[in-house]
């Protein structure tokens, strides 16, 4: 499955985040939640539509669909170098899919920073540096055999060769990879190569429990955001310390907390949907008596593989999925009144779902 990575220089709050992710996960109990990597956490995805299903179908059980967090601590400055745990880090890095980068925005003289002041910008570049100085490594190694191979007029290499020097100039002026414009096809050429700085990246601006519910207000956001808006990139706010705590309330406490904060969604709640849509993903649900259910899929997945997620059996001896929208379903009030208003749709093997569509499926065994 698909999983977001945590990083973050050394004393800005990753670990404290990552218990939030980890408790809020263990609280879930809709979940026999099997992982064995302590460095992973999962959580429910939070969906308001899941909610209003419920009280549609009055199921005997209803099952959100869930997310992975992986924690990855020990980046510091040099790290491509070798220093720190430099090359194992960065091989974790490789490991995940998308990547959430927190930021330290919160004061506090009792909690030494690793370049001594609070300077998110710094600590954004010394981090997208040691990535990008990683990437270049592994393009001019791939470059040096491509070219010779290119030379003898090999036919693969010959596509590879200027996708690599592409590459090369945007992180010789320390831009990421995935600021170069490549194609599907031209990606597809290069995926071998696992590059750090191809994969999609949001900031995550951790501030202090004073700050929370003002944080726009906040200069060091105000910094990091200008920062992410120019490369296209979204930000988070949240406080982790606080985050910590609701992760250990039930929903009812949970909602009167935030509010007596002034916060309308919890920064983590925030963070699981940005992660969600940073990874393409996409959710459908099943509505059946026994069970109300949401389940991720990848953003052009068609039905049949949709299905598969459920079980491969079902992928396996597809047929057809009785296909209804979200919206179609709330507004006729039944899956019976979908029906008779004709909103329910017989889709077959090359429908492309959508974001919240309600399915059933039918199949051979
Ligand atoms: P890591 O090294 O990035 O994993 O950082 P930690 O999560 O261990 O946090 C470093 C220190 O900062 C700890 O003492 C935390 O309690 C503190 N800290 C983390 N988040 C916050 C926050 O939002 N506000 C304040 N005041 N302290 C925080």
């Amino acid at each position: 499955s698909l999983t977001a990575g945590i990083v973050g220089l050394p004393n800005v709050g990753k670990s404290t985040l990552f218990n939030a992710i980890t408790k809020a996960g263990a609280l879930a109990a809709n979940y026999p939640f099997a992982t064995i990597d302590p460095n992973v956490g999962v959580v429910e995805v939070p969906d308001a539509r899941l909610d209003k299903l419920t009280e549609l179908v009055e199921p005997k059980k209803t099952v959100p669909t869930a997310f992975e967090f992986t924690d990855i601590a020990g980046i510091v400055k040099g790290a491509s170098k070798g220093e720190g745990l430099g090359n194992k880090f960065l091989s974790h890095i490789r490991e995940v899919d998308a990547i959430c980068q927190v930021v330290r925005c919160f004061e506090d003289e009792n909690i030494t920073h690793v370049s001594g002041s609070v300077n998110p910008i710094d600590d954004i570049e010394v981090i997208n540096l040691e990535l990008i100085l990683a990437d270049m490594e592994s393009v001019e190694k791939r470059l040096q055999r491509v070219g010779k191979m290119a030379k003898q007029k090999d036919k693969e290499a010959l596509i590879e060769e200027p996708i690599l020097v592409k590459l090369k100039d945007a992180l010789e002026k320390e831009k990421p990879a995935r600021s170069v414009d490549l194609s599907e096809d031209e990606l597809k050429v290069i995926k071998g190569l696992h590059l750090l700085t191809i994969k999609p990246m949001l900031y995550v601006a951790n501030v202090s429990e004073e700050e929370v519910a003002d944080a726009a207000n906040n200069k060091y956001v105000q910094q990091v955001r200008e920062f992410a808006d120019a490369e296209g990139a979204q930000v988070i706010t949240i406080c982790a310390k606080i985050e910590e705590e609701i992760s250990e309330l039930d929903d009812e406490e949970k909602a009167m907390f935030l509010e007596e904060l002034g916060i309308e969604e919890s920064g983590l709640d925030q963070l699981i949907r940005a992660s969600y849509d940073l990874l393409g993903l996409a959710t459908y649900f099943t509505a059946g008596v026994q069970e109300v259910r949401a389940w991720t899929f990848r953003k052009g997945m068609k039905a049949p593989q949709c299905a598969g997620v459920i079980h491969s059996d079902f992928e396996r001896g597809f047929i057809r999925a009785e296909t209804v929208a979200y919206e179609d379903l709330v507004a006729a009030g039944s899956m019976a009144a979908a029906k008779e208003a004709g909103k329910v749709r017989l889709e077959g093997k090359e429908y492309v779902v959508q974001d919240g569509d309600v399915m059933l499926f039918r199949f051979n065994v």
